[in-house]
């Protein structure tokens, strides 16, 4: 790591761009990308990709939907259930 981060290397930039879009960062305004075309270039590729995923995987699953049906479901095979 380089206190300098407008000094850092393409490689060490790269080796940290999956951890910076990961976490949500604005990327875009990072100081490497002020002073390097082809890092600002990959960067418009992978968020190209990274837009595509995001329509096919979103990103936040509905947790308490899939809550509420999985317990709709149970309550249902209760319902459902010949009472003995
Ligand atoms: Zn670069």
């Amino acid at each position: 790591m380089t206190e300098e981060p407008e000094k850092m290397t393409c490689q060490e930039f790269q080796s940290q761009l999956a951890e910076l879009i990961g976490s949500g960062e604005n990327v875009d305004g990072h100081p490497h990308l002020q002073t390097c075309a082809r890092c600002r270039a990959l960067l418009a590729d992978l968020q190209t990709i990274a837009e595509a995923a995001r329509q096919l995987l979103p990103i936040e699953p509905p947790e308490e939907d899939l809550w509420e049906r999985i317990k709709s479901a149970i309550k249902e095979e209760e319902d459902s259930a010949p009472r003995s």
